[in-house]
């Protein structure tokens, strides 16, 4: 199975383990559930019937991106966003190294390499240098700024109508674990 329908799986098993917590309070009008803000590839919006999926390299937002999520969240209803990062990102590895070298990217390559850096320093600021520890701290730096960022998104999980998780999905075996969680007022379950 590839990493992207692999990942799609993970996101149905999240989304189904979440759905008994969030949509009898959340959820709000349409189809839409969840949200999934995913790592490599293009940015492209595909409204699903379960699903809107928004896919950037390293998870990374400007403008257009968190305007789908917001379209997602405000007209869609999604109550839900995962942010899902993977291990062995390039995006993150790309940041990483340019850190290393000093040396930026050429083309756009550098814009999402110099969104990512920021996660990479708060890393390593806090002794955090293994790689899944800066792609944790880049996942919960994601869901943090999604929030600082949308005005819409972070007033609806004030008022308890919508939460943003972030996963970290490990390519070897097609698992996820939950490494942030904003607007959930109940444990959530582990799913692999
Ligand atoms: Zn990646």
């Amino acid at each position: 199975m590839g990493f992207l329908e692999s990942s799609e799986r993970v996101m149905e098993r999240w989304t189904t383990n979440l759905w008994g917590f969030l949509l009898p309070a959340k959820r709000e009008r349409g189809e839409a559930v969840a949200m999934l803000l995913r790592q490599c590839d293009d940015n492209a919006l595909i409204v699903g019937r379960q699903r809107v999926v928004v896919r950037t390299a390293g998870h990374v937002m400007g403008a257009e991106v968190l305007g789908s999520i917001e379209y997602g969240v405000d007209v869609l209803g999604c109550p839900l966003v995962v942010v899902l990062g993977h291990d062995s990102c390039g995006a993150v590895g790309a940041a990483c190294a340019a850190l290393e070298d000093g040396m930026a990217p050429a083309g756009y390559v550098r814009d999402v390499v110099e969104r990512v850096t920021p996660s990479v320093l708060a890393a390593r600021a806090a002794g955090r240098v293994e790689p899944e520890e800066i792609l944790a701290e880049h996942i919960r730096h994601t869901v943090d700024l999604l929030l600082d960022r949308s005005r819409v998104l972070a007033e609806k999980v004030a008022a308890g109508r919508a939460a943003v998780v972030g996963l970290c999905y490990r390519l070897a075996d097609g698992s996820a674990q939950l490494v942030a969680a904003r607007g959930l007022d109940a444990a959530v379950p582990t799913a692999s």
